[in-house]
């Protein structure tokens, strides 16, 4: 009796062993599998010299002036020729090349005039800096050297009806700051004429301001003060036929609204280049405060229109 309990008793540990092993060996079959080395994504190494560098952020750069030390002329092949006349500075003036580099730069970037269409000519104009030199004179200036240099005076004017057109422009760059009082930023003799001058004071030292005197010979008028325009466009209409190639600043188009300051000073800065939300303005008014000026399309269009129609530089669009 005992021994067949003992029997039964073996029995139930076998059966209970066998049970557990069982279940050990399921549990295990429920495990995830392994991951072997070969899935095991290695990272790449840092390529030799250390980690790659952050990204290089450009700091925005100053506009490339361009160089005007050497500009080169020859007579009769620039069908728009612009010559540049120091007025009391020595020709090599650092401070005036650098003058003329600004105004150059602005006009290019701003028109169709290339850096080939100017020329400093290598005499300078000297006019005592007691008072506002005029621009008639810097013109005759020029002729003169032209004439001992080449044998050849400047291209004469055609005319248009009774509009005139000039193959070339001369306009003197003073260094005299006393020329602000007496002469202003700077002024042209004539709408549509060749000549006009620039004085040393701190609003001619602008790089617009070369572009604002050159606007004029093309037939623009001025746009900071609604009476100057209008003076100038019926003294045009006499004289030339012709009204202010510009439309008059008025309220929409300028920041001056209908201001009219008889022709004493500027009344306002002038019209928008182009609209309002550019927040820039034209070249063709007041020049020399601080906000951003371009060449509007409606004088940049006026301007190839003359190039075109009168002078044959045709087919250059802004
Ligand atoms: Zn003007």
């Amino acid at each position: 009796m005992r021994g067949q309990l003992s029997f039964y008793l073996i029995i139930a540990v076998i059966v209970l062993l066998v049970t557990m092993l069982g279940s050990y060996l399921s549990f295990t079959k429920m495990r995830p599998p392994t991951i072997s080395q070969t899935e095991i994504v290695i990272p790449p190494e840092s390529p030799p010299g250390g980690p790659p560098s952050p990204p290089v952020i450009p700091l925005p750069q100053e506009k490339q002036k361009p160089i005007v030390s050497n500009l080169k002329y020859v007579p009769g092949v620039n069908r728009l020729q612009v010559f540049l006349v120091p007025i009391n500075y020595e020709v090599n003036d650092p401070e005036f090349l650098d003058r003329v580099a600004d105004y150059i730069g602005f006009a290019m970037e701003e028109s169709n005039l290339t850096l080939g269409q100017f020329y400093i000519i290598p005499e300078a104009f000297d006019h005592g800096r007691s008072a506002c030199p005029d621009a008639n004179l810097i013109l005759s200036f020029a002729d003169d050297w032209h004439q001992r240099t080449y044998g050849l005076a400047l291209p004469a004017r055609e005319m248009h009806g009774k509009v005139p057109s000039h193959r070339h422009r001369v306009v003197g760059i003073d260094s005299w700051q006393g020329a602000l009082a007496s002469c202003g930023c700077g002024y042209t003799n004539d709408i549509y004429g060749p000549a006009s001058y620039i004085g040393g004071g701190k609003c001619s030292r602008k790089p617009e301001a070369l572009s604002h005197e050159l606007g004029h010979s093309f037939g623009l008028c001025d746009e900071y003060d609604t009476c100057t325009w209008e003076q100038t466009s019926a003294a045009l209409q006499r004289l030339r036929n012709v009204p202010c190639m510009n439309v008059r600043p008025d309220e929409n188009n300028s920041i001056c609204g209908n201001n009219c300051c008889s022709n004493v000073t500027a009344c306002c800065i002038g019209k928008y280049a182009d609209t309002k939300e550019d927040n820039a303005y034209n070249v063709m008014g007041a020049v020399g405060s601080t906000v951003t000026y371009h060449i509007s399309n409606e004088s940049g269009i006026l301007m190839a229109r003359y190039m075109c129609r009168w002078l044959q530089i045709c087919g250059v669009t802004r």
